[in-house]
């Protein structure tokens, strides 16, 4: 049976965080990094924007400032980012401020998703050179922890230490493995919103500001800004009993590939988070997010903010029409009334904070601008932890957005080097 001294499932920033930092500290330590796509999966190859400033990506309940800006060193010293320039961020603070918001100021940098595929297959071919072992398209199953081994779709492998970050695709395996290791979790919250897509003229301040972080009132942020080069993608979740539905995301290439198609978009979503009686927000996600499926005949809705204003829904005729100055990037998406679909709670929020948006950044409610439904982000689960290196048994790790210690890339790559100096110390 093949044996390692570590093994890691998962090779987004989470994995390879962990992965970089052992093979350094200790190069004699044998990796084994296994991953069931042929390249990591996520952020790092959909726009890779990158956010170098606590607390975006950080759940505050596993990091304090400190602790998460001595990693975000780290990770800043290894990934060297070009971080991007702002200006008149004063001016779009202070109109945000009058409305109740904020808008945070963040460090950032972008690699747009042809510059994030470079970036790691840079990064594997890095960890090959310092001897970590890579299997790509290998599926782990199960783990049993007294016999120290885990099964994958080709075999049986035992390890000292385990690490698993499966990111948010993982969410049912991890849950799987949560429940046959006996660790309790819970999974309470759920990001529920729109896509908003429209011309940048319409949403300047993607000139000043690349991705901007607003917070409203209600627990409404805007998140995940693109622009330039920038589309609107459907992403498919099947649910555990094998039902398909989609949410919308967004992504945008490098201004290297010189095809700028002068548009942006962006997501606003609403926190949600479930007390009692305790629900689970994935399965709250997915019901919502069968709903959007039912209606548009397995496609997610999408309405100009025209017709929303009106009351009506958008037909295809909203989508051909002079009134509109654009047509949508995500062609496989089925117009109509996106009021119909949405808890009214959520969609009066929303709504809300578009108009505040819209005071802030004038033009964005221009009537052609299209709001897509779904866009849901699942919180991950928030496993118990029995110690501050994310171990939850005496070998087993667990690191990134699918175990809740990280919202987004470069805090992934923090929970993997956090984990990576919790083994370093039993190694
Ligand atoms: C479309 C999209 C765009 C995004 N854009 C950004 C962005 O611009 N900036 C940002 O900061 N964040 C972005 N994110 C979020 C970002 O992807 C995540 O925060 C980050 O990738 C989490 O890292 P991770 O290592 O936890 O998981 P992931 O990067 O998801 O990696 C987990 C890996 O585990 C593998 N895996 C899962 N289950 C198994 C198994 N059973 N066996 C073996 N391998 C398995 C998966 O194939 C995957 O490669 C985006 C996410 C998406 C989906």
């Amino acid at each position: 049976m093949d044996s390692y001294d570590v093994i890691i499932v998962g090779s987004g920033p989470a994995g390879m965080g962990a992965a970089f930092e052992i093979a350094r500290k200790k190069p004699d330590t044998s990796i084994l990094m296994i991953d069931k796509n042929k390249y990591s999966t996520g952020g790092m190859r959909n726009d890779c924007k990158m956010n170098f400033t606590y607390p975006i990506g950080f759940p505050q309940e596993y990091w304090d400032k400190p602790t998460a800006e001595g990693y975000l060193k780290d990770v800043t010293a290894f990934l060297a980012p070009e971080i991007l320039h702002k200006s008149n961020i004063e001016v779009y603070q202070k109109r945000a401020e009058r409305l109740g918001g904020s808008l945070l100021d963040i460090r950032q940098s972008h690699l747009g998703t042809d510059g994030g595929l470079l970036l790691i297959k840079r990064l594997l071919a890095d960890l090959d050179a310092l001897g970590v072992t890579l299997s790509l398209g290998e599926t782990m199953l199960s783990v049993d922890e007294e016999q120290h081994l885990i099964t994958t779709d080709t075999r049986e492998i035992s390890y000292r230490k385990l690490l698993i970050a499966p990111g948010r695709q993982g969410f049912h395996f991890l849950q799987n493995i949560l429940t046959s290791l006996n660790v309790p979790f819970i999974d309470n919250i759920v990001d529920i919103g729109i896509r908003v897509e429209t011309r940048i003229e319409h949403y300047p301040i993607v000139k000043d500001y690349y991705d901007p972080k607003f917070y409203f009132e209600d627990k409404v942020r805007t998140f995940c800004t693109n622009s330039g080069d920038a589309h609107v993608v459907k992403e498919k979740y099947v649910t555990s009993r094998g039902d398909t539905w989609y949410s919308v995301n967004g992504h945008a290439y490098s201004k290297e590939r010189n095809r700028e198609n002068g548009m942006a978009n962006f997501a606003i979503l609403k926190t949600v988070k479930f007390t009692a009686p305790l629900a689970s927000g994935q399965a709250y996600a997915e019901n919502l997010g069968l709903q959007a499926a039912l209606m548009g005949g397995n496609r997610p809705l999408m309405q100009r903010v025209g017709d929303f204003r009106l009351g009506s829904r958008s037909k295809e005729d909203s989508f051909n029409s002079d009134y509109f100055d654009f047509t949508p990037t995500l062609k496989d998406c089925c117009p109509g009334d996106i009021s119909l679909a949405m808890p009214s709670k959520i969609l009066r929020n929303i709504w809300k904070a578009m108009k505040s948006l819209d005071t802030v950044v004038p033009g964005v409610l221009h009537p052609s601008t299209i709001m897509y439904y779904p866009e849901i982000k699942l919180y991950a689960n928030k496993p118990v932890y029995r110690d501050a290196m994310f171990r939850v048994t005496q070998n087993i790790y667990l690191a990134g957005d699918g175990a809740g210690t990280s919202r987004g890339i470069t805090a992934a790559w923090a929970s993997g080097i956090r984990v990576a100096h919790g083994m370093l110390k039993d190694l």
